[in-house]
């Protein structure tokens, strides 16, 4: 299931898959446009949480390593993650 929710959005990855390094660079075009999110997370449920504000969720754990930092917090990254709206 996750895979295939990975794989229809990388095939649009174009037009929808953004990177973006944290929360209040892609806050507002996320709540705007909705699209999908590559960013950091340091596996902290707080950080998780904090999604809900925007309707949004972590969809997918991604096997990448580009982002150092969490997108939310000053912890170190665990490895990437894809960020959608929850519809
Ligand atoms: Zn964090």
């Amino acid at each position: 299931m996750q895979n295939q929710l990975l794989e229809r959005a990388t095939a649009k990855r174009d037009s929808l898959w953004h990177k973006k390094a944290t929360l209040t660079d892609f806050a507002e075009q996320l709540k705007e446009h909705g699209g999908f999110y590559q960013t950091g997370w340091c596996r902290d449920k707080a950080c998780e949480n904090a999604l809900k504000e925007y309707s949004a969720t972590i969809r997918c754990l991604i096997p990448q390593k580009e982002f150092k930092v969490c997108f939310r917090c000053d912890k170190p990254s665990e490895g990437d993650i894809l960020i959608a709206k929850a519809y």
